[in-house]
């Protein structure tokens, strides 16, 4: 029996076309970063075909997203290893096996609990090159739809909040993650509305919360460089999706995550 997820070619038009769009997303990215930051730009493929990716991968794009377990995991399959595979979708416990299977998982976006990384933890093999990394996802806008702990302000009660104990578990619990940074959807409207002056709120809150996170975590951990963040110890931001990644570059941005600017529109989910 043939696999769900064979891998067909894509077809000329479909490729001059990604090829296209890659390239314009790739310019405006350069454009809106700061000039501090090198932002890697994640290529989210949800609900596209495994020969989509191909055509981009065959432009150099090696960061894809993807937001539905078993779907990555038959792409994983049978697309290029060197693919660097972004867990940006609700995060389950019991998936946490099949995430940890997939030997080009790069990274992980979307943490919400201790459970979940506990078992992300025991389900990874003890002889993977790196460990994985993690994005804690915080739920800037505070809209009941969107998952994602409560944001932190330097006035938080720090040593209690779900953010903190969930990130000083990874640290201290689990060696097999690092905790690279954090990640929010944030609202739409605000993207909607912000003019090029205005600040997205909920991106400044997920700076806000990055830097007393931040300052928290080198008083709890003395000696702790390195334990967290990336290669220079930074916690990094993954914000910014196809209607606000410009104004999320702006912002400082480390990661945008950009589907529909790419891919062109998702058909609905039909099964
Ligand atoms: C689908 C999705 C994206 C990409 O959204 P677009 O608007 O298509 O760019 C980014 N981040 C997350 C978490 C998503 O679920």
């Amino acid at each position: 029996m043939a696999e769900a997820a064979s891998l067909e070619m894509p077809s000329p038009e479909r490729i001059t076309e990604l090829k296209e769009s890659l390239e314009e997303i790739r310019e405006r990215v350069n454009v809106a970063s700061l000039p501090e930051n090198s932002p890697t730009l994640v290529a989210v493929s949800k609900y596209k075909p495994a020969s989509d990716i191909l055509a981009c991968y065959r432009n150099g794009q090696l960061d894809f997203g993807e937001n539905y377990v078993q779907e990555l995991e038959e792409k994983a399959r049978v697309l290029p290893a060197d693919i660097r595979w972004h867990f940006i979708g609700t995060l389950q416990s019991n998936k946490a096996k099949t995430l940890a299977s997939i030997p080009n998982l790069f990274s992980i976006q979307t943490l919400g609990s201790i459970k979940a990384a506990t078992a992300l933890n025991k389900a990874l093999p003890g002889d993977r090159a790196s460990p994985l990394r993690i994005l804690i996802q915080v739920n800037t806008s505070g809209e009941d739809s969107k998952s994602g702990l409560s944001p932190l302000a330097s006035d938080s009660n720090l040593s209690e909040s779900d953010l903190v104990l969930l990130a000083k578990h990874v640290i201290s619990e689990c060696p097999r993650l690092h905790l690279e940074g954090l990640m929010t959807i944030g609202a739409l409207e605000l993207s909607l509305t912000a003019s090029e002056t205005e600040k997205n709120a909920d991106f400044e809150r997920l700076k806000e919360t990055r830097d007393t996170l931040a300052s928290y975590l080198k008083g709890a951990y003395p000696d702790g460089d390195r334990r967290w963040g990336d290669a220079s110890g930074r916690l990094v931001l993954s914000m910014g999706m196809s209607s606000d990644f410009e104004a999320a570059l702006k912002a400082g941005s480390d990661i945008v995550r950009v589907g529909t600017g790419i891919f062109g529109q998702r058909a609905k989910k039909t099964s």
